[in-house]
């Protein structure tokens, strides 16, 4: 079904790029299809004459039309619902229900974000962020991303990671408002500490939680391998026990509060028989309960717990811990500020955990600003609503 429309008698020709009012250049212009939400099972396109007009920054610019984004071949009900759709259900729902293509998803993903970003600016009260980064394309490539505390959204995301990456965050910012930033939240990498001291040296720059307990989950890891290949009897071949101890990963893994009943009869049997291994879990568990102490808001107990936890881990004997233990001290000034400032809410966990999930979602998208507008809209508050709704 084409429907052939025209912008209304009268309306003040605008640039389609900028919106500012400017004069004909060419009133004739060529016919243009948008493609709109379908009748039914029918597809449907609007289809209209688009002049051009002299925007005295642009040049010869297609004119804006009321139903549509500059350059975009669909409405933007269209649009939005695409983008509506992209946030809440599986790739293949959205691409076969609006018949388009993945990557045009994508780029709707990316248009939608962007158009929203230039309504609402989520930088301008920045006071308290997370920076982290997210890789995408099995790890090949990553993102950078910040996310804001207080409003608990993503407020922004480029790809790469590194010194100039973040640096256009700050430029971004501006002079100001770099200056207004009270609590980082980051993980121990030196390329986020430099730029932050260098762009708000005010901020206070703590230690994300996430990443500290991702280090004790490392330090477990490279413990149960140590026992594993001692288990192996002699020549690395495969015993009882070793193929034990190679399924306990999940149950050393997992938070305590997460095990099933068959997971704890495991952690019980580890107990017996390889203490050291239960010593190194304990150790583990001690570190997440430091921050959990925080979050459940006894900032004091928790300081006192971690610097408990210190100095248990240093006389522990169990060399990955001592190692991580020296590691924890070095940032303890950083995990401090995560604990007394309540940094520590799990923010950046949980949205780390969702872009990756993204990230999985949108692999076929080519672009990564595809990826960034996806993420945008699903954990930046940017989603448009359904169109029609509001
Ligand atoms: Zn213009």
């Amino acid at each position: 079904m084409i429907v052939h429309v025209r912008p209304r008698k009268g309306a003040r020709q605008r640039c389609g790029r900028c919106g500012r009012r400017a004069g004909w250049y060419d009133q004739a212009g060529r016919r243009r299809r948008w493609r709109s939400l379908d009748a039914g099972t029918t597809k449907v396109w609007l289809e209209a004459t688009v002049p051009r007009v002299a925007c005295p920054e642009h040049g010869p610019t297609v004119v804006q039309v009321p139903w549509a984004r500059h350059d975009a071949g669909h409405t933007y009900a269209f649009d939005d619902q695409v983008a509506w759709l992209a946030v809440r259900t599986s790739r293949t729902a959205v691409a076969e229900l609006m018949r388009v293509a993945w990557r045009t998803v994508g780029a709707i993903c990316r248009r939608v974000a962007e158009d929203a970003k230039q309504k609402v600016n989520r930088l301008a009260n920045l006071r308290r962020i997370g920076i982290d980064e997210i890789s995408y394309k099995r790890n090949h490539n990553y993102l950078t991303v910040v996310v804001d505390h207080d409003t608990r959204l993503l407020v922004w995301a480029a790809p790469g990671r590194d010194k100039e990456t973040l640096g256009q965050f700050f430029d971004l910012l501006g002079e100001d408002s770099g200056k207004r930033i009270t609590h980082v939240s980051a993980d121990g990498a030196d390329w986020i500490k430099t730029v932050v001291k260098q762009r708000c040296p005010g901020a206070l720059l703590g230690a994300d939680p996430y990443h500290v307990v991702s280090w004790a989950t490392d330090a477990l890891d490279a413990e149960r391998r140590d026992v594993w290949n001692s288990a192996r009897a002699g020549k690395g071949k495969a015993t009882d026990e070793s193929k034990a101890l190679k399924k306990a990963r999940w149950v050393l893994w997992r938070n305590e509060d997460d095990l099933t009943e068959a997971q704890q009869a495991k952690l019980g049997w580890i107990e017996k028989t390889h203490p050291r291994l239960h010593r190194a879990w304990a150790l583990k568990e001690g570190l997440r309960w430091v921050f959990s102490l925080a979050r459940q808001g006894f900032p004091r107990l928790a300081t006192t717990a971690l610097d408990r936890w210190l100095s248990w881990a240093r006389r522990c004997r169990i060399p990955a811990f001592v190692k991580l233990a020296g590691k924890v001290a070095r940032h303890r000034d950083a995990i401090e500020v995560s604990l007394q400032h309540g940094l520590n809410n799990g923010l950046v966990e949980s949205t780390n955990t969702k872009a990756r999930l993204l990230a999985r979602q949108a692999f076929g998208f080519r672009d990564p600003h595809a990826l960034i507008g996806l993420a945008m809209l699903a954990l930046g508050g940017l989603c448009p609503p359904l169109p029609g709704r509001v």
